[in-house]
C-alpha cells in the first residue's frame, strides 16, 4: 500500500475566519513516521488540524485520509475511524477509571465491543500507564493526564493521528516521555504532531513542515538539516525556522 492510501495527502487547502484569510493553499503528503509541523502561535497549525480532523471543512483545497475523500459525507465517516485525534483541549472523564475512559473512546471509534477490552490493555501499555488502569482519571498528574488522552485517541489503531501541541504545559521529562511515545506509533502509523517547540521536532520527528502566517515554507526530512546529535538538529531547525518566517 503506498503512502497516500496509509497517511494524509492535502492539496491547495484555504481557510478563512470571516474575511481573514488563515491558510493559504496548503499542500502536503505524508506517510508512516512521525512528521512534526512547526509554528508560532496563530501560524495556522491547530486549524489546519481540525480540516485533517474532518472537523472543519476547507474553503478551497482537497484532503484525503487514509485514502478516504474528505469532500464528502461517506469518505468524512470513513476518515473518522482511521484517524485519532488529540486536540489541544481534551476533556477526560475525570470521575471514570483510565480503563473507562479509554473504553468509551475505542468504542465510540467503531472498535468492536468484544475487543475492546483487549484495546484498551494495548492503549494504555503504549503509554505506560497499565498499572493505573483502575485509578479515576482526575487524579493522574498533567503529563499522566496527556498520555492517557493519547491512549483514547489511538485505542482503535488509527492509520493516521493527529496530535495538537502534545507536549503543551508539561514537564521536560513528561514532554520526553510524550515525544518517545509519538516516535512508537510513528513505526505503525502516519503521525502528524504540531508544536512550537523545536525540540519536539529536532527529537521526535522524521519530517519537518514549517508553517508560517498560513503557508508551508518548509518540506522536508530533520536528518538532512543536520547529522548528529539532538543539540546539533535543535541549532538547525532554529535557524531554519528563522529564516523561512522573515
Ligand atoms: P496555531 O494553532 O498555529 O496557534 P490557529 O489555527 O489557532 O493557529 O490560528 C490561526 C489564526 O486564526 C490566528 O490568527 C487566530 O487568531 C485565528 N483564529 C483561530 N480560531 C479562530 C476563530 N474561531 N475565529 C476567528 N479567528 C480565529
Amino acid at each position: 500500500m503506498n503512502d497516500q492510501c496509509t497517511g494524509i495527502a492535502c492539496s491547495n487547502i484555504s481557510f478563512r475566519y470571516g474575511k481573514t484569510q488563515v491558510l493559504h493553499d496548503v499542500s502536503f503528503g505524508i506517510g508512516r513516521g512521525v512528521t512534526g509541523l512547526l509554528g508560532a502561535n496563530g501560524a495556522g497549525k491547530t486549524t489546519l488540524l481540525s480540516i485533517l480532523s474532518t472537523l472543519k471543512q476547507p474553503l478551497g483545497g482537497d484532503v484525503a485520509i487514509a485514502g478516504h475523500d474528505a469532500s464528502t459525507s461517506r469518505g468524512r465517516e470513513d476518515a473518522r475511524l482511521s484517524l485519532g485525534y488529540l486536540p489541544q483541549r481534551y476533556e477526560l472523564m475525570g470521575f471514570s477509571t483510565l480503563e473507562d475512559n479509554v473504553a468509551y473512546s475505542a468504542w465510540a471509534h467503531g472498535v468492536p465491543e468484544q475487543q475492546v477490552p483487549q484495546a484498551v490493555c494495548d492503549a494504555l501499555a503504549a503509554v505506560d500507564l497499565l498499572d493505573r488502569r483502575r485509578v479515576r482519571a482526575r487524579r493522574l498528574s498533567g503529563g499522566q493526564r496527556q498520555r492517557l488522552a493519547i491512549a483514547c485517541a489511538v485505542a482503535h489503531r488509527p492509520k493516521v493521528i493527529l496530535l495538537d501541541e502534545p507536549t503543551a504545559g508539561v514537564d521536560p521529562m513528561q514532554r520526553a516521555n510524550i515525544r518517545d511515545l509519538a516516535v512508537r506509533l510513528g513505526r505503525r502509523s502516519s503521525v502528524l504532531l504540531s508544536t512550537h517547540i523545536i525540540d519536539d521536532v529536532s527529537r521526535g520527528a522524521d519530517r519537518l513542515l514549517i508553517m508560517v502566517d498560513g503557508r508551508i515554507n518548509h518540506d522536508g526530512q530533520v536528518a538532512e538539516l543536520a547529522d548528529g546529535s539532538g543539540e546539533d538538529r535543535t541549532r538547525a531547525i532554529e535557524q531554519l525556522f528563522l529564516k523561512v518566517s522573515t
